[in-house]
């Protein structure tokens, strides 16, 4: 059996092509570039595993050189001589090490690790991610596409300028009269596409109330998500007892005990899921089983991550009946996913079958991109 000998966390710029603008301040700029951490896991046999996580500290906590000296100083030698398949092991590991306690653990760092992991033990059995997963239900996986914050009739202009893509996440800001015009100008634009409107916490929950009775005659919305602060769990109640359509969280929750808290307090209707922010793969099964087990929905995202953790999510949400399309914004903002063979028509992608993530990662572009830390 074949162990792993070294783990290596390469800090990157990956450069953005389209601005993106959320509730909470931007994600990234046209010319600008956002910040991953990739890492590479070798075993003694030579075999790679390869997994990313985005640092977006406005969003997650965790920068840049947190996950990368996490993975370096902390995480990665727990897996030194271990096999790639002891991941119960490893996991109860890294829990340990760098316990969630006071914070969330440092899940960015760790869900990283656990990509590469599912990477590895793919390559090493010649099956595909999904199958470890228990397989995937479908064969294509189409996608929700984002709208980033503009004008109301930019925001139009975006869904107009997207035919192939039947599902919006609208980013709104906070401001119920100039929320509900891009709400309405999206529709009216777009009176086919199912409507997924999402906050990212920039709402108290008195101004909320205003909002969705402005919007709840609006057709084809299907929810909205992160009303308020993600400390806000009275917050979010309001929320779901005031609106006319069910409530996602998302920046409030990033695991199974978290779900279980929801479902306890009524807090949301559906929990949206991200490989970044609950420590893996595995550990979003677990959400996705205590969620379904309380009668909460799934939705699936992720947070502008290049190819690696965008295959990632794909071979996951291949794996669960998610109520929308996952929103999965990478291929929409950054000028490249760095793989050399992602298959995707239009706004659908196609699972990949071969062994592992079952995509030719392009690791000249990622050292080119590198950052020194
Ligand atoms: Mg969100």
């Amino acid at each position: 059996m074949s162990t792993i000998k070294r783990v290596e966390a390469i800090p990157c710029r990956a450069p953005f092509r389209q601005t993106f603008v959320i509730g909470r301040g931007s994600v990234g700029a046209a010319g600008g570039a956002g910040q991953h951490v990739f890492v590479r896991v070798e075993t003694d046999c030579g075999s790679v595993g390869w997994g990313e996580a985005r640092a977006l500290p406005s969003w997650s906590y965790e920068t840049v050189e947190s996950i990368a000296s996490a993975i370096r100083g902390y995480l990665g030698p727990l897996l030194i001589g271990r096999s790639p398949f002891d991941l119960n092991a490893i996991q109860r590991a890294m829990y340990e090490t760098l316990t969630p306690a006071v914070s969330n653990g440092q899940p960015f760092a760790k869900s990283a690790l656990d990509i590469a992991l599912h990477d590895l033990q793919g390559r090493l059995t010649g099956r595909p991610v999904h199958a470890l997963l228990g397989g995937k239900i479908r064969d294509r996986v189409p996608l929700c596409y984002a709208l980033s914050i503009a004008s109301p009739a930019e925001m139009a202009e975006q869904a107009a300028a997207a035919p192939e893509c039947g599902c919006f996440k609208i980013k709104v800001a906070g401001d119920p009269e100039t929320d509900r015009e891009r709400v309405k100008s999206i529709a009216d634009a777009r009176p086919d596409a199912i409507l997924w409107l999402d906050a990212n916490q920039s709402y108290h929950p008195a101004r909320l109330v205003p909002f969705v009775e402005s919007v709840r005659h609006i057709p084809h919305i299907f929810c909205l998500e992160q009303p308020v602060r993600s400390v806000d769990w009275m917050g979010m109640r309001i929320a779901r007892e005031r609106s006319p359509f069910p409530i996602a969280i998302d920046e409030g929750c990033f695991s199974s005990h978290d779900v279980a808290r929801i479902a306890e307090h009524r807090a949301a209707e559906l929990v949206v899921l991200k490989v970044c922010k609950s420590g893996g793969l595995r550990e979003c099964l677990k959400s996705a089983a205590v969620a379904d087990a309380h009668g909460l929905g799934l939705l699936g995202s992720g947070l502008t991550e290049s190819g690696i953790g965008f295959i990632a999510s794909i071979h996951l949400f291949s794996t669960l009946e998610t109520l929308l399309p996952p929103e999965l914004n990478g291929v929409q903002f950054l000028e490249s996913m760095w793989l050399k063979d992602l298959h995707s028509d239009g706004a659908v992608i196609t699972v990949p079958d071969g062994p592992g993530l079952g995509v030719e990662v392009d690791e000249d572009a990622i050292r080119r991109h590198a950052l020194t830390l």
